[in-house]
């Protein structure tokens, strides 16, 4: 795994109580082009979740950020202005 999305409603605001404060893990070093898919795919848990999109079945919301992810990758190989040593940076 190398990302995780956190899910939570924030307790301390006291501004917002009960805001949605969705939290992205990343694994740190990862390859640059294997951290945009999966911030690709962690952001689309957060899209759901912020548009209190009915609650699926883990299957279903897993599939849907791989699509996500799928997307963004593909994106990326058919971006001509992407170039070789850009994909190779890890952050
Ligand atoms: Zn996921």
């Amino acid at each position: 795994m190398e990302g995780l999305t956190l899910k939570q409603f924030s307790q301390t605001s006291p501004l917002s109580p009960g805001e949605m404060q969705p939290q992205i893990i990343l694994l740190k070093g990862l390859p640059m082009v294997v951290a945009g898919a999966t911030i690709a795919h962690e952001l689309m848990h957060c899209w759901l979740f912020l548009q209190r999109f009915p609650e699926l079945d883990e299957e279903t919301e897993e599939g849907l950020s791989e699509v996500a992810a799928y997307t963004w990758l593909t994106d990326r190989i058919n971006n001509p202005e992407v170039s070789k040593e850009e994909t190779e940076v890890y952050i």
